[in-house]
C-alpha cells in the first residue's frame, strides 16, 4: 500500500522535458515547428548565449485566445489531434502537446498571444503562472529565459556555446529549408545569421540560408510515382562536405532523419566523392502519412517508412544519371580556360553561357548552364538519333538539343502563361465522376476542395466518395481531360500541405511532358528550326521542367582545345 503515487504536475513535465527538450536547438525546433503549424508566413528566431539565457520565437501565425493559451501551458493540450484518426496521421510529427509545458517546466517562459482580438502575455515561472493583457496583435511571441535553470544535469551535459550554437542553426536552416513558402528571420547574439524571403522559391531558400554558391551549385531533380514524389537538389561534388549535416531529408516539409536513406543517397554518389566526403542534398519526400511509421526516437524524428525500398532504389538509380548529366552540362574545363584565357580571347566566343562575375569570383566552379547567357541564334545543322538535334551557335559553337526536352520546356511556358492569365472555367466535355477510395475520400477535406476550386477545379459530392466534375480550367482542355483531374486529386490527397502553386506548376509540367514531342522522332530542318527558335524565346531555355538540361554544348574554343589546336 502506498507506493504508487501520482507524480505531481512539475515533476511529470520535468520528466516529459527529459525526453523533448534536449538542448536549446531542441526548444527552438520545438516552438518554430508551433509557428508554422499556427500558419505563420512570417517566424523571427533570436537566441542569445547559445540559447542558455534567451531564446525568443516571434511568428503571425493565428494566435491563441485566453483559454487556449492557458490550457496550452497544460499537458497534453494540443489543438491538433481531435479523432483517433488523426492521431493515426499526425502522431509521426510530434504532435504529442508536451513541447510547451516540458519548455516551460525547465525555463521561465513568456507567451505572448493575440488573435486579434485582444490579446494575453502569461508568464510561467515554476509553477506560478501570471496572466496579464498585451496588444492585439496578431501572432504568438515565446520567450524563453534561462533554460535548465533548475535542471543543473541538463545543464552540465550541454555542449560548447559553438556547438549549441550550430545546432540551433541547423535546426532553423532545416525548417527554413523545408518551408520556403514562409520568410524566416535568425539572429544569433542580435547578428543575423540567416533571412529567407518567403517567396515559395525553395532555391532561393538555399541561397538565402547557405548562399550562392551552394545554391549555383545544385542540381534539381523530380520524380513521382504513387506512392511518393520526391523532389529537392543535388549538390555537385564540389561542394560535398565532410559531414553528413548537410543531407537534409524533409518529410512532408518537416527534417526527418532517415538513415537507410541517407545511405542510399551516398550510395548514388558513389562514382562522384571519395569515401570521406558527403554530398549536400536537398530532398523533400511527400508521402501519405499514413505509410510512416511512429518515431524510434522522438526528438531526432528517426522515421521509418513503408515503401523505403522503393525510395532507395529510386535514389541509387537516378542520382549517378542526373550527376552524368550534369557534368557534361557544367563543364570543369570552361571554368579553367575562363581563369587561363589570355584577353585577346573574346570572353563570349568561350561559351554560350556567360557566367555572372559573382561566379567568376568564385572560381574554380563548373560553369551552370544557364547564369546570364547570351544566346543569339542557333542554326539546326541535323538530327541525331532521331532525339538530338545538332546546332551551330553565331559564336561558333557546337551545340546539341534534347529535342524532347526542349519541347517541354516550350510548352510548359506555353502552359504557365495560359493558367495565370485565364481563370476561365468550362464544363468537361464528357461527364466526368472520380471514384475514391474510401481511405482517400476520407483525406479530401473541405479545405482541399477549396485549393482544387483555386486551381480551376470544381468538385461537387455525387454519392458515397464519389465526386461530380462540374468545372475544370480551360486549359485543361488541351490534355486528357480524365487524366489531369485525377492527378490534381491524387495529389491534393496525399500532400500535407496545400500549394496551389506547387500543384499548379505540376500539373503544367505533367501537361507540358505529356504533349510534348519526344525522342526517336523525325523532323524535318524546318521542324527543327522552330523548334529551337521556340526554345531560344522561353525564360529559362536551358532546363526542361524536371531540371534536365536542354542543351549542350562545345564552344569554339574547347573543339580546339580537344583537337590541340591551341597552346594551353
Ligand atoms: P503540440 O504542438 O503537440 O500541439 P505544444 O505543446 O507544442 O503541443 O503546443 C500546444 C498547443 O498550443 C498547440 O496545439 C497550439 O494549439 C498552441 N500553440 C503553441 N504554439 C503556438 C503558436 N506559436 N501559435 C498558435 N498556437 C500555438
Ligand atoms: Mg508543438
Amino acid at each position: 500500500m502506498g507506493k504508487i503515487i501520482l507524480l505531481d504536475n512539475a515533476l511529470s513535465n520535468m520528466i516529459a522535458a527529459g525526453e523533448v527538450v534536449e538542448r536549446p536547438s531542441s526548444v527552438v525546433k520545438e516552438l518554430v515547428e508551433n509557428s508554422l503549424d499556427a500558419k505563420a508566413t512570417s517566424i523571427q528566431i533570436a537566441i542569445h548565449d547559445a540559447g542558455r539565457t534567451k531564446i525568443v520565437v516571434n511568428d503571425n501565425g493565428e494566435g491563441m485566445d485566453r483559454d487556449d493559451a492557458v490550457l496550452a501551458l497544460k499537458r497534453h493540450a494540443t489543438s491538433k489531434i481531435k479523432t483517433e484518426f488523426d492521431l493515426f496521421r499526425i502522431k509521426t510529427l510530434g504532435f504529442r502537446g508536451e513541447a510547451l509545458p516540458s519548455i516551460a517546466s525547465v525555463s521561465k517562459m513568456t507567451l505572448e498571444t493575440s488573435t486579434g482580438r485582444g490579446g494575453t502575455k502569461i508568464q510561467a515561472h515554476e509553477d506560478n503562472i501570471t496572466i496579464n493583457d498585451a496588444p492585439a496583435r496578431t501572432g504568438t511571441t515565446i520567450t524563453v529565459e534561462e533554460l535548465f535553470y533548475n535542471t543543473p544535469a541538463r545543464l552540465k551535459y550541454l555542449k560548447s556555446d559553438q556547438t549549441e550554437t550550430s545546432s540551433c542553426i541547423e535546426s532553423v536552416s532545416r525548417l527554413a529549408i523545408g518551408h520556403p513558402h514562409v520568410s524566416f528571420s535568425f539572429t544569433v547574439d542580435d547578428k543575423v545569421v540567416f533571412k529567407t524571403s518567403g517567396r515559395g522559391d525553395q532555391l532561393e531558400t538555399i541561397m538565402q540560408v547557405f548562399g550562392a554558391t551552394s545554391a549555383k551549385n545544385m542540381v534539381p531533380f523530380a520524380y513521382s510515382c504513387p506512392d511518393f514524389t520526391i523532389s529537392g537538389f543535388l549538390g555537385k561534388p564540389d561542394i560535398a562536405k565532410s559531414n553528413r549535416y548537410y543531407m537534409i531529408t524533409l518529410m512532408n516539409g518537416r527534417a526527418v532523419y532517415m538513415p537507410k536513406i541517407q545511405a542510399a543517397i551516398i550510395e548514388g554518389y558513389r562514382d562522384f566523392l571519395p569515401n570521406v566526403r558527403f554530398p549536400f542534398t536537398i530532398l523533400n519526400l511527400k508521402v501519405d502519412p499514413s505509410l510512416v511509421d511512429v518515431n524510434v526516437h522522438p526528438s531526432k524524428r528517426e522515421i521509418r517508412f513503408s515503401k523505403e525500398d522503393l525510395l532507395k532504389q529510386v535514389l541509387v538509380e537516378m542520382i549517378p544519371n542526373h550527376l552524368k548529366q550534369t557534368s557534361l552540362v557544367a563543364q570543369p574545363i570552361i571554368s579553367n580556360i575562363k581563369k587561363t584565357a589570355p584577353d585577346h580571347i573574346d570572353n563570349a566566343s568561350l561559351s554560350l553561357f556567360e557566367p555572372n562575375t559573382e561566379y567568376v569570383a568564385n572560381a574554380p566552379q563548373p560553369a551552370v548552364i544557364g547564369d546570364g547567357a547570351i544566346i543569339a541564334k542557333l542554326r539546326a545543322m541535323a538530327q541525331l538519333h532521331f532525339t538530338y538535334i545538332v546546332a551551330t551557335s553565331h559564336t561558333g559553337a557546337l551545340v546539341l538539343i534534347d529535342q524532347h526536352a526542349a519541347a517541354e520546356r516550350i510548352n510548359y511556358e506555353k502552359f504557365q502563361a495560359m493558367a495565370k492569365t485565364s481563370t476561365y472555367q468550362v464544363t468537361p466535355l464528357v461527364p466526368l465522376l472520380i471514384e475514391l477510395k474510401p481511405s482517400e475520400a476520407r483525406l479530401l477535406d473541405e479545405s482541399k476542395i477549396t485549393a482544387l476550386e483555386e486551381t480551376g477545379l470544381t468538385l461537387v459530392p455525387f454519392g458515397i466518395n464519389t465526386y461530380q466534375v462540374t468545372q475544370i480550367p480551360i486549359w485543361a482542355r488541351e490534355y486528357d481531360e480524365r487524366q489531369y483531374v485525377e492527378g490534381l486529386v491524387d495529389q491534393i490527397i496525399h500532400l500535407e500541405k496545400i500549394d496551389i502553386l506547387a500543384l499548379r506548376d505540376e500539373a503544367i509540367a505533367t501537361k507540358s511532358c505529356k504533349r510534348s514531342l519526344k525522342a526517336n522522332q523525325s523532323l524535318s530542318m524546318t521542324e527543327m528550326q522552330k523548334l529551337i527558335d521556340d526554345l531560344l524565346k522561353t525564360e529559362n531555355p536551358f532546363s526542361c521542367p524536371h531540371g534536365r538540361p536542354t542543351m549542350i554544348e562545345f564552344s569554339q574554343y574547347e573543339l580546339e582545345k580537344m583537337f590541340k589546336r591551341t597552346g594551353f
